[in-house]
């Protein structure tokens, strides 16, 4: 699959910046989570599975991608949601509406039992309750989704000396680090505080030639501060590519701050990995207003 790049023009510098557009691959299955999802269907579809059972949050892009690429590949879904109380506000909540229509069922969970939601236990009395089904873990992380996202990166890639991409589990940066050549360095930005990144990456990176930068996560995960919102929307622009607010957007951020800062040496080809999320914009949008910020003002 060839995925479009382009060029981003920046001022007073050596550096060339690029953008993959993975975030063009699909409008509901966007980005990252097709080459996650991609194996782990078709390992469903050769265990005669006919569920998939996958978690996720309020906002997931996970989520909607399992359900439509669950519907188009002729699959029942269940999508097990952190929160109890967004059970009865569905149709408020864009992500979870859409999933609903393209046929996903709810389990809804407190904070507490979703924090199990890796053990024996939990998933044994899910299938008591659901009865049998291809689980896909949260953000779709798994040895099958690594392998779709080592195809991010083809043998012309060895241009760029540097890849950069956002992180939320991991899966994605792992892929990349898996497929690039040992003179590139592939650089992590994490969306959300936490140490336990770097052991996660590590069970799956067969490569060491990586590193991560935990400076532009923006208070956490889902957090975003109104010069996150400006630059999102001075970004697009001035190059007519939307970023999201969870993810890519930080990932951007951080590199062109990091460009000016001179971290980069002379003359460096970067690359940017657009993921995708372009879809979390509108639930990101709803929760601006209501707290009368700025909203992200991006044509879609
Ligand atoms: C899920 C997601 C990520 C995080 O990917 P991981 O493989 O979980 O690190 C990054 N960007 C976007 C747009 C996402 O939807």
């Amino acid at each position: 699959m060839k995925v479009l790049t382009q060029e981003i023009t920046l001022d007073k510098t050596s550096v060339k910046l690029f953008i993959r557009r993975e975030d063009l691959i699909h409008p509901f299955i966007s980005g990252n989570k097709f080459r996650k999802l991609k194996y782990n269907l078709l390992k469903a579809k050769n265990e005669n599975h006919t569920t998939i059972l996958t978690f996720g949050g309020a906002f997931s892009n996970h989520i909607v991608a399992t359900a439509f690429a669950g519907k188009e590949s002729g699959f029942e879904t269940i999508g097990v949601i952190r929160g109890e109380e967004l059970s009865i506000k569905i149709n408020e909540n864009p992500t979870l509406k859409f999933a609903q229509e393209c046929g996903m069922k709810f389990v809804f969970v407190t904070r507490e039992d979703y924090r199990l939601k890796t053990s024996e236990k939990f998933i044994s009395e899910l299938k008591q309750n659901l009865g049998s089904f291809y689980l896909v873990p949260e953000g779709g992380t798994n040895e099958f989704a690594i392998k779709g996202c080592e195809e991010i990166l083809s043998k012309e890639d060895s241009f760029y000396d540097f890849i950069c991409c956002a992180i939320g589990t991991g899966g994605t940066i792992s892929g990349l680090i898996n497929s690039s050549k040992s003179h590139q360095k592939v650089l992590g930005f994490p969306s959300l505080k936490g140490d336990f990144l770097k052991e996660d990456i590590c069970k799956f990176a067969k490569n060491n030639n990586w590193n991560l930068i935990s400076d532009y996560h923006f208070g956490g995960y889902g957090k975003v501060s109104e010069e996150l919102i400006v630059f999102i929307n001075d970004f697009y622009k001035k190059n007519v590519i939307p970023l999201d607010p969870i993810y890519t957007g930080k990932m951007v951020f951080g590199v062109i701050d990091l460009i000016y800062k001179n971290y980069f040496p002379k003359n460096s080809k970067i690359l940017l990995i657009h993921t995708g999320g372009i879809q979390g914009i509108k639930g990101m949008n709803i929760k601006l207003k209501n707290k009368n910020l700025q909203t992200i003002q991006i044509n879609d």
